[in-house]
């Protein structure tokens, strides 16, 4: 048996981050000395940030004698599904559908995946001509395309969904696939946007080797329903498939699957959901408020999670800040022409100048129109600022925005600081996107916030409209122990699209338990 010591200790930056320093330094705090240790095992790192100088809590796990074997694993194996007799139709490769082709291989089915956008190389043009052409394509940008909404993110990795599954089971896939093994370390792990679709291309090639399939450019456009029984898909070039269950995993940008669903009866219901602006500022600036010293040297770009309570109109609402991405980017994030959408994404050194995050607001079902529009109230709420944002500013990808000093004071920006949105922004005034109230709410957090980080609430930042993605303003429904829709059989709603998760890793762990929930209707033969 090998024996190990545990240990905690607190460093500073320039020791937790010196491969060398860091490994004295443990040996010493476990009372050993260089070359009486077999094995160091990094088992946690967290940065504390609360007192006068920022310091690094390590955990780790120190071997006398070598370590067990299984340290790492235990590494995932695919049965051929190839010839198996049960199928299952899978639409949309973002992390809930891929998740649930691997875990569908594992119990024995075989999954056949159908996604609208291109593989993620192909993608990456789509992505090119929207940053500089400003041209929208509805099948591949942003949110869809092979790896959805999650491959060209942050690739945050951060989930309070631990009670939902095996967040550790999900990092451990990921780095199978090529995750950098820090991801099983740090308490924020992230991936970054630059080597996350290389594990989403290994994701695919592990479900194609098995004998699972994936096609790309494959858009379903309609149900196969017979007597509330769902057999299958219809795809745009007019392919009937079908497959022993249907688990739906089409993200919360699948406008047309909801317009469909309701269309063909199916019930969907309104959700609440969130919608704000995206802020802007120096990363300097939050690194010195955040670090209180004058460069971070080897820490990492510094984030900050800010919420407050607002009122207006006796209405309370939550603001709060949303996907920080420090170092990072803001992205057009539309899914159709005629409406701008922003997001953020950041590389995995996160190294730019900018650091970036939604700023968003609640929106409850009583702030939305529901006798007008029903279930799709929330969305047609989106759709209605999402376009307005995109005609005050001149019916391009190009963004309304205003620096958040001139936005407390509701003034006109004169001018705009520089951005790392590609695309490029119009100064306007972010009233006229919002709403008085939607405009009145994020005022009220921004101020408060300016009282939590020095410098934040000024014109050294500006804001960037609109954040509108944040979570699905529709709920497909279904039953809390089958997983499948209440009222149609053989359709599994499933990941952030259905309203079931969050992220990357809560999609992830959803799409796995829609596997598992199919496979306990169908069985695998
Ligand atoms: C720019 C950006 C940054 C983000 N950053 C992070 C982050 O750092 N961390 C994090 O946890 N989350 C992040 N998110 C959110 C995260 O990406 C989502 O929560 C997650 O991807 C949801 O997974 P999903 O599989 O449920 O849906 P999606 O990822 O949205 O995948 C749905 C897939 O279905 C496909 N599809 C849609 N309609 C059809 C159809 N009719 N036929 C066939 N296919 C269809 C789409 O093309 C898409 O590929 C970010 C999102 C964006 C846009």
């Amino acid at each position: 048996m090998s024996v190990k010591q545990e240990i905690e200790v607190l460093l500073p930056p320039e020791v937790a981050y010196d491969e060398l320093a860091r490994y004295s330094a443990l040996l010493a705090a476990a009372g050993l000395r260089p070359g009486e240790a077999d094995f160091v095992h990094l088992r946690k790192r967290s940065i504390d940030a609360r007192g006068r100088a920022p310091q690094v809590r390590l955990r780790a796990d120190i071997y006398q004698t070598p370590p067990p074997r299984d340290l790492f694993g235990p590494w995932f194996q695919y049965p051929s599904v190839e010839r198996a007799t049960r199928s299952v139709l899978i639409v949309g490769a973002g992390p809930a559908g891929l998740f649930a082709a691997l875990r569908a291989i594992e119990l024995g089915i075989k999954p056949i995946v159908l996604e609208r956008g291109k593989d993620v190389r192909t993608r990456r043009r789509d992505l090119a001509a929207l940053n500089k052409e400003h041209l929208v394509n509805p099948d591949s940008n942003y949110c869809f395309g092979e790896g959805g909404a999650g491959t060209y993110s942050d690739g945050k990795l951060y989930t309070r969904s631990t009670k939902r599954g095996d967040v550790q089971r999900i990092l451990r896939l990921l780095v199978q696939h090529g995750a950098t093994p820090d991801i099983l370390v740090d308490a924020h792990p992230h991936i970054g946007t630059n080597k996350l679709p290389y594990v989403v291309q290994a994701l695919r090639d592990s479900v194609r080797a098995a004998g699972g399939e994936v096609h790309f450019d494959t858009r379903v456009d309609d149900l196969i329903l017979e007597n509330n029984h769902l057999r299958g898909v219809v795809t745009a070039t007019g392919a009937a498939l079908e497959a022993d269950a249907v688990i739906l995993a089409t993200g919360h940008s699948a406008r047309d699957i909801y317009e469909l669903l309701h269309r063909r009866g199916v019930l969907i219901e309104a959700k609440p959901f969130a919608l704000g602006v995206r802020v802007e500022h120096p990363q300097e600036l939050i690194d010195q408020a955040q670090y209180r010293r004058r460069d971070r040297g080897p820490l990492p770009a510094a984030s900050y999670a800010l919420v407050h309570q607002t009122q207006w109109q006796n209405r309370q609402r939550g603001v709060f800040s949303f996907c920080m991405c420090p170092g990072g980017f803001i992205v057009p994030a539309a899914t159709a022409p005629g409406e701008v959408v922003v997001n953020g994404m950041s590389p995995s050194r996160r190294d730019s100048r900018f650091a970036n995050s939604g700023i968003v607001t609640a929106i409850e079902l009583e702030d939305m129109d529901l006798r007008r529009h029903g279930a799709l109230a929330g969305l047609r709420l989106q759709q209605e600022i999402e376009q307005r944002a995109c005609q005050l500013a001149g019916n391009t990808q190009l963004a309304p925005a205003q620096r958040l000093g001139d936005f407390l004071k509701a003034k006109i920006s004169p001018e705009l600081l520089e951005t790392s949105y590609q695309p490029g922004l119009v100064s306007v005034p972010m009233d006229k996107v919002l709403g008085a109230g939607l405009a009145e709410r994020l005022r009220q957090g921004f101020r408060n916030f300016g009282q939590k980080i020095p410098g934040y609430a000024t014109n050294a930042a500006q804001i960037v409209g609109v954040e509108s993605r944040t979570s699905s303003p529709v709920r497909i429904p279904r039953d809390r122990e089958t997983l499948q829709h209440p009222e149609v059989r053989g359709l599994f709603p499933c990941g952030e699209g259905a309203g079931y998760a969050g992220g990357i890793v809560s999609a992830a762990m959803d799409g796995e338990r829609c596997a598992e929930a199919a496979f306990a209707a169908i069985g695998a033969k």
